[in-house]
């Protein structure tokens, strides 16, 4: 009885201090802070103007990032911008926005927010391809790269730090989430080259896992080249999907975290995407009986 008492009382002590920890800022570069809650990242960019923000990420982390800059002596937040959306990023935009706060989103994002009465702040102004917010010597270019992730994903590009965010279609350390639940593979590779192509920029905040530099989004960028060739070039040979996943081993990249937990599901997710999206079940050069 007295064991299972302190077992009791070590995981009370555990789940408290997991609580405690569930929320992080820390300085990025210059103005620029990244703000977590659990696995989620946002960003924040202080001005004399007011503050920039990113996603919401949820009620309680929205509040939370509130009663953060007003103990901080902080701005309110002036902009709110959504980085895609997907519920898990976008929710609780009411408790960080005031009346003065302007949202905004990609207009397909804000469209999806409109049609499934997602509980956030509806964005006030919307774009197509790109738009840039400036506050003071502050600039935040959100630019469109095409499907990815979600509906309406975008890049943030901050100056003059440097600092270039992306949600969900970019992710350095570690693989892909499982089997690429919503992703447009092809779209996460051709968005993440226009990004490599098009920016300068020192460092690299994701909206997952962690903080890394352009030699970190090549290696990822890697990875996924390397696992859909892999998929697809099995599939045309005839594999299913089992012997894909014994034989895909991409082991140059066992590096990034979750490569053991998630590599067979990541191999699943392409493999769909091409059953899915580019129709291998009907292709008439394979056998698919
Ligand atoms: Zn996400």
């Amino acid at each position: 009885m007295k064991v299972t008492m302190f077992l009791f009382s070590l995981i009370s002590l555990f789940s408290f201090s997991a609580h405690a920890a569930e929320y992080a800022i820390e300085q990025v570069k210059d103005n620029v802070y990244r703000f977590t809650a659990g696995n989620y990242h946002s960003v924040f960019v202080t001005t004399e103007q007011g503050t920039i923000v990113t996603d919401p990420i949820s009620p309680d982390a929205a509040s939370y990032l509130r009663q953060y800059l007003s103990q901080k002596k902080l701005l309110p937040v002036s902009y709110m911008l959504y980085s895609h959306n997907h519920t898990d990023h976008v929710s609780g935009g009411e408790q960080l926005a005031s009346d003065k706060t302007v949202v905004i989103a990609h207009q397909q994002a804000a469209r999806d927010i409109v049609f499934t009465r997602l509980p956030t702040r509806q964005p006030d102004i919307t774009f197509n391809d790109e738009l840039t917010v400036t506050s003071c010597s502050t600039q935040v270019l959100l630019a469109y790269h095409g499907e990815n992730n979600g509906k309406g994903s975008v890049s943030y590009l901050i100056q003059p730090a440097g600092v270039l965010h992306v949600v969900d279609w970019i992710v350095v350390g570690r693989l892909p989430y499982k089997d690429l639940p919503g992703y447009d593979i092809q779209g996460m590779i051709s968005s993440t080259k226009a990004v490599l192509n098009r920016y300068d920029f020192e460092v690299f905040v994701g909206g997952h896992a962690d903080i890394g530099t352009r030699a970190d989004i090549e290696h990822y960028l890697a990875y996924l080249e390397a696992l859909y060739s892999a998929v697809r070039d099995g599939m045309l040979a005839g594999k299913t999907l089992a012997e894909l996943q014994q034989s895909i081993t991409l082991e140059q990249f066992s590096d990034l975290k979750m490569y053991n937990e998630w590599l067979a599901d990541n191999i699943k997710g392409v493999y769909q995407s091409l059953v899915d999206d580019s129709y291998f079940n009907f292709r008439a050069d394979l056998d698919t009986t």
